[in-house]
C-alpha cells in the first residue's frame, strides 16, 4: 500500500494522538495497517508532523527528528491509545494512566534528541493528561481514530468531515465497504 503524510493524517488534533492514529483502521484486525510498519513512514513522520500537526506552533521552527529508541516510542504510541480510548469509552483507569506515564518516562530517560519526535510526542500526551477535557475527546465513528473536537457545540462525530463524513454517507448509500474505503 502506499502512503504519503497528507493533513488529513493529522486530524487527531494533537501530535500523540496523530501518532496514536498511525495505526489505521486499528479496530478492524483484518484490514489493521501500521503505517510504521511499511518502509519509510517512520522516517518522513517527523518532517511531516512539524508541517501538519495542529501542535506544530509548539516545535517553532525546529526540524522534528526521528526517534531515538523506535521500541520505545512505538511503546509510547500504544500506551497513548490504551489510555485515551479506554478514557473515552469507559472513563480514567489508574492502572493505564501509570503505564502511560511509564512509556512517556522511558521516552524522555531514553536520551532522545531535543527535538526528536518521541520527546515531542512525550510532551504532547502529558499536555493531554494535564488538561483533561473529556467531552472533546472522541474516537471517530468511521475510522476509529483519536481526535479533540474543537468545534464550538462538541458536535463533530468524524476526526475529518471531508473524508470520514463522506465515506460513511457513501457507505450508507451503497451499503457496501470497498478497498478504497481504508482512511
Ligand atoms: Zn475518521
Amino acid at each position: 500500500m502506499n502512503f504519503s503524510w497528507t493533513a488529513h493524517r493529522f486530524a487527531g488534533g494533537a501530535l500523540a494522538l496523530d501518532v496514536a492514529n498511525s495505526v489505521v483502521l486499528r479496530h478492524d484486525e483484518a484490514r489493521r495497517v501500521d503505517r510504521f510498519g511499511v518502509e519509510g513512514q517512520l522516517l518522513s513522520f517527523p518532517k511531516a508532523a512539524a508541517e501538519f500537526s495542529a501542535e506544530r506552533a509548539i516545535f517553532g521552527d525546529v526540524v522534528l527528528t526521528a526517534p531515538k529508541d523506535k521500541q520505545a516510542f512505538i511503546a509510547l504510541r500504544e500506551a497513548t491509545d490504551r489510555y485515551f480510548r479506554s478514557r473515552v469509552l469507559c472513563g480514567h483507569e489508574e492502572a493505564l494512566l501509570a503505564d502511560l506515564l511509564e512509556a512517556i518516562a522511558r521516552v524522555l530517560r531514553g536520551g532522545s534528541a531535543a527535538n526528536g519526535v518521541d520527546r515531542a510526542t512525550a510532551h504532547s500526551a502529558l499536555r493531554l493528561i494535564a488538561t483533561p477535557d473529556n467531552e472533546r475527546m472522541k474516537i471517530c465513528g468511521n475510522c476509529g481514530w483519536l481526535f479533540l473536537d474543537r468545534s464550538k457545540n462538541r458536535s463533530r462525530v468524524w476526526c475529518d468531515m471531508t473524508v470520514c463524513g463522506n465515506r460513511a454517507k457513501a457507505s450508507r448509500h451503497y451499503r457496501r465497504r470497498k478497498e478504497e474505503d481504508v482512511p
